[in-house]
């Protein structure tokens, strides 16, 4: 049970989102958007959010995309993880999504709200750090597309406040590359990620691009690792230097133990994606 009352709101335009949130705002409130709802219904059960209102981005078109369109594959952010696995657009993004939660919260969860609820794994992002990806925001910055690196910064994406994300784009020849994700859990099979590694072949390159969640407090591209593993092996890399930042030391496991299994990972992915990486 949710124990604050709130309104409900379901604008099917990005500009009426916006201002509808702005004037909340204005007037004091505590707007939310609403994606798939796990993370906002969850808190507000235990009292992590209070929203006043929320607003239902779903209704939104924008954010409803699926299309390939001047060479670009494009992922509206409304969309749920398992409408994605449906149509299948990008086998490396399928394989990501297919192991976060269950089928049952899958229909529930949006790949918007995976990139930027508070939850710190956010995997659905791998598969767009390993390659020029772009996103497509609306807020007091106007209707921009601009490259996903300028705003997913340090493990999370900077959204200015009541900012949408409206769509994901990549260059729809990347989504035909091979590529491989490998996914480690402590205990089960459906469990928050010890380490996710997501690599995709970099032509003329002997080593994939990586792409890592779970090791530290946010996903990261591992362009430092990927410059190590051209000189030594996964047991060889002097890894802490390699990292954003220590490897996380919580209830799932250790920093060493982290540490140890992104190093195995790295085998896995490597002897999986073949001696032209
Ligand atoms: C059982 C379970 C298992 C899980 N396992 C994993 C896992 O293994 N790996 C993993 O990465 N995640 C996992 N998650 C986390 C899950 O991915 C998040 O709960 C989910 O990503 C939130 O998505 P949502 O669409 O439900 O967002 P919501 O709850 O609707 O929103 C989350 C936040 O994002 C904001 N938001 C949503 N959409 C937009 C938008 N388009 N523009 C701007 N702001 C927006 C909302 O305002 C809110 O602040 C799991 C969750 C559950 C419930």
């Amino acid at each position: 049970m949710i124990a604050v009352d709130f309104a409900y709101r379901r604008p099917d335009t990005l500009a009426g989102a916006y201002e509808l949130f702005s004037d909340l705002a204005r007037r004091g409130e505590n707007p939310f958007y609403l994606g798939g709802g796990t993370e906002i219904v969850t808190g507000a059960r235990t009292g992590l959010f209070t929203p006043s209102s929320v607003i239902d981005v779903k209704a939104i078109s924008d954010l409803r995309a699926l299309a390939v369109h001047d060479g670009r594959l494009i992922l509206g952010a409304g969309l749920s993880l398992r409408e994605i696995l449906a149509k299948d657009p990008w086998p490396l993004l399928s394989h990501i999504l297919s192991r976060i939660a269950d089928h049952s919260v899958r229909t529930q969860i949006t790949l918007g709200g995976n990139l930027v609820g508070s939850i710190p794994y956010r995997e659905a992002v791998l598969p767009f750090l390993l390659t020029e990806s772009a996103v497509r925001l609306y807020g007091s910055g106007g209707d921009r597309w601009v490259p996903l690196a300028h705003v997913f910064t340090d493990g999370s994406l900077r959204l200015a406040v009541g900012e949408l994300l409206v769509a994901l784009s990549v260059p729809e020849a990347v989504t035909r590359l091979g590529g491989v994700a490998c996914k480690k859990t402590r205990f089960d099979w459906v469990d928050y990620p010890l380490v996710t590694v997501a690599a995709r072949r970099q032509p003329g390159r002997r080593i994939p691009a990586l792409a890592v969640s779970g090791l530290t407090s946010g996903p990261f591209r591992a362009l430092r690792v990927e410059d190590a593993l051209l000189h030594a092996g996964p047991a060889e890399i002097p890894l802490r230097e390699l990292l954003p930042e220590a490897p996380l030391d919580d209830r799932h496991g250790s920093s060493a133990y982290r540490e140890f299994v992104f190093r195995n990972t790295l085998e896995d992915v490597l002897e999986q994606l073949g001696p032209n990486g």
